[in-house]
């Protein structure tokens, strides 16, 4: 299947398009359904998910990619969704996975799901892995993690906690059990070491610890401190600013790579440097000098490169270019590990440098039954690609409890927008985050990222350009009379060989001008809530009522709940057909209103030119059957005065007399 290149970059593919349609429509309770159909984390990705889709969102050719991590979080926000019935168990093969990070809890979710029954076995006293113990609290509130673990209880996952593997379980004693496969999932635990002089001793602390520490104890720095964070990744961004609001006067980043080789989020470094942290790009330690055994200053080098000449991390320096940094606390937050030594010791081997021996196609380890996934095998990464980890094993485990051989294939994307077509999109700037302000959250551990209102989000939302989800040529009733190249605003129909004619399903903006004027009803449209228009006319007539409103939907959001029944929503109002008008007509109406954004607001172009020009055809007709003058009008609202709809359908005085 092609999928549009957000959810095709997304790892669990998230059907990105259809919630941000949701969100843009105000329907918030189905948007947060179809984040639910494939993410078993939803308000931990809504709040802290590295977004790789809006990289790939080819509105991003236009102006700016859709802010799409934010707007999952308007769904789960403001969306009730129906409740999932837990999975009937289908299955009887115990599975057992070991750590309860995302890559564990997706592997037991989507194993339930599929009518397994799943017992996650955790060491520390809380499941979430990283996102539990290390993410800082100003990114990510824990009740969010607990949430979203809940729901994974709810589908009958047993989550067992304090019970690590090689401590407290062996692989023998799940087996006697009656655990018929095992999935490890045992992420990367532990903060690597510089190895260089001073390092041993108070005052040079790991990111890891710090950051658990900070989260869960509170820990706080002595006053005064002058901290320095060794790394240049987010767990180093991440160690910076959690040092900033546990008390440290001054907090410098040093890392090995220049500005624009830092691993870290662009917009962490960006948040980091608004809160007054200062980047040192390009230097690498080489000593920390300590005055009567504390930490005083650390010795740097320059660094001449990061890679060497074949990509590979091989850091050289300039050995007689130094500099001095002053400090009292040293973070090294250089790199993760796992903590794998004891595997060996329960019949799972490592290779000879150490790592879990592990087929990526397969996904088994060297013992027979027993699977892995997530950080420990991938190395470092985001909570979204440990997930789709997750999801890969658990489809390993079934395929192998079922006797089935297991193969993997992924989803391939639509490509880019033909330049022409970009050039025809009407620019909308990418509304932005609403953020507390950087003096003041330093002084705390509240969340940064205040999130979008839903009216912001729906506005955002309708920036999508609905990729692959427009129109559609049915070649057996296109009679090539050419209307659609014609009326198309964005030159999507060409004209190919033999004058016929192809709708680029891929270039399509999904305005749905051309499906409305093509005489021979030879173009289908692939986007919900456009097709069914007829039907929501019928329902909207019943009971004997004498107006039809139709409504732009992208403006739902702000009708403030308003009364809508007998009122038609369509996704802008170039999908609205004479056909639709006269339907309403044929039904009853004696008024029929279609009410569409103020023309600044539409993110097509000449929709409202053409739902004008249906109006006026629509009225000739009715006119001509003697069914009145002027039965169809169009308002143009803006979106403060849909609050107040009522106010423009009410006949006037002169029009009641
Ligand atoms: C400080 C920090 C900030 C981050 N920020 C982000 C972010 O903003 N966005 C993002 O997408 N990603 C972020 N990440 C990365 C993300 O957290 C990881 O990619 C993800 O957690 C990896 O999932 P995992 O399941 O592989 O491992 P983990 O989350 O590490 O989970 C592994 C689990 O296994 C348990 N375990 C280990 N050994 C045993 C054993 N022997 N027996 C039983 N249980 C065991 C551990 O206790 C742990 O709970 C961050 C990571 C860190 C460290
Ligand atoms: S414009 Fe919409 S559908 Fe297209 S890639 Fe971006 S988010 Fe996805
Ligand atoms: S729906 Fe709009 S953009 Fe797509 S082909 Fe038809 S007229 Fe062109």
């Amino acid at each position: 299947m092609v999928q549009p290149p957000c959810q095709n970059a997304c790892p669990v593919h998230q059907d990105a398009r259809g919630y941000l349609a949701a969100v843009a429509t105000g329907d918030f309770d189905r948007a947060a359904e179809i984040v639910l159909e494939t993410n078993p984390l939803p308000f931990v990705c809504a709040t802290i998910c590295a977004h790789p889709c809006e990289e790939k969102c080819r509105r991003g050719q236009a102006d700016q990619p859709l802010s799409i991590r934010a707007l999952k979080r308007v769904a789960m926000e403001q969306g009730r969704p129906g409740a999932v019935p837990a999975p009937t168990p289908s299955h009887p093969e115990k599975v057992a996975v070991i750590g309860a990070g995302p890559a564990g809890l997706t592997a037991g979710h989507d194993l339930a799901r599929m009518g397994y029954p799943v017992t996650i076995f955790e060491r520390e006293a809380m499941p979430g892995g990283a996102m539990a113990y290390f993410v800082p609290l100003y990114r990510l509130p824990r009740e969010l993690v607990k949430r979203d673990i809940e729901a994974i209880r709810a589908l009958g996952v047993d989550i067992q906690t304090d019970k690590a593997l090689g401590r407290d379980i062996t692989l023998e004693q799940l087996k006697h059990q009656g655990f018929r496969a095992v999935v490890l999932s045992l992420g990367l635990p532990l903060s690597r070491k510089l190895r260089i002089p001073g390092e041993e001793g108070e005052g040079v602390l790991l990111a890891l610890p710090f950051l658990r520490a900070v989260n869960l104890e509170g820990h706080r720095l002595p006053p005064g401190k002058k901290v320095i964070v060794i790394g240049g990744g987010n767990v180093a961004v991440d160690a910076a600013r959690s040092a900033l609001r546990a008390g440290a006067k001054t907090v410098i980043m040093v890392c090995l790579e220049a500005a624009h080789e830092m691993p870290a989020s662009p917009w962490e470094i960006a948040e980091a440097q608004e809160e007054g942290i200062e980047i040192n790009c390009s230097w690498g330690p080489k000593e920390i000098i300590r005055r009567n055994g504390k930490v005083a200053v650390i010795n740097c080098m320059a660094v001449k490169a990061v890679f060497d000449e074949h990509g590979r991390f091989n850091p050289s320096f300039y050995e007689d270019r130094c500099t001095l940094m002053e400090g009292d606390i040293i973070i090294l937050a250089i790199g993760q590990a796992p903590d794998i030594g004891m595997l060996p010791k329960l019949g799972i081997p490592l290779n000879d440098r150490g790592q879990l021996v592990f087929d990526p196609q397969t996904m088994a380890t060297g013992r027979e039954g027993v699977f892995a996934c997530g950080e420990t095998v991938l190395g470092p990464g985001s909570a979204v690609r440990a997930m789709a980890h997750g999801r890969r094993a658990a489809l390993a485990v079934d395929a192998y409890l079922r006797g089935d051989k297991f193969t993997f294939q992924e989803p391939s994307a639509l490509g880019a927008l033909a330049p022409e077509v970009v050039e025809d999109i009407e620019r909308v700037e990418r509304h932005p985050l609403p953020l507390s302000e950087g003096g003041r959250r330093i002084t705390s551990f509240e969340l940064v990222d205040l999130g979008y209102s839903p009216q912001v989000g729906a506005r955002e939302g309708r920036r999508c350009l609905n990729c692959g989800n427009g129109a559609e040529l049915r070649e057996e009733k296109c009679v090539a009379c050419l209307t659609c190249v014609r009326v198309c605003p964005y030159g999507v129909p060409v004209v190919r060989a033999a004058g016929k004619v192809d709708i680029r399903v891929d270039q399509c903006q999904a305005c749905g001008i051309c499906v409305s004027e093509c005489p021979a009803g030879a173009i289908a449209f692939r986007m919900p809530g456009v097709e069914d228009i007829p039907r929501r006319v019928r329902a909207a007539m019943k009971g004997g009522r004498k107006e039809t409103v139709f409504f732009c939907s992208y403006d739902t959001v702000f009708l403030q709940g308003a009364d809508t029944s007998g009122m038609v929503p369509v996704p802008c109002l170039g999908k609205i057909d004479v056909r639709h008008l006269l339907q309403a007509a044929e039904l009853g109406a004696e008024r029929i209103t279609l009410i569409g954004c103020a023309d600044a607001d539409c993110p097509y172009q000449r929709t409202l030119r053409w739902a004008q020009c249906r109006v006026e055809t629509a009225n000739r007709l009715l006119q001509g059957a003697g069914l009145g003058e002027g039965v169809v009008r169009l308002l143009q609202l803006a979106p403060q005065e849909f609050a107040h709809l009522s106010e423009f359908l009410a006949p006037s005085a002169k029009e009641a007399a």
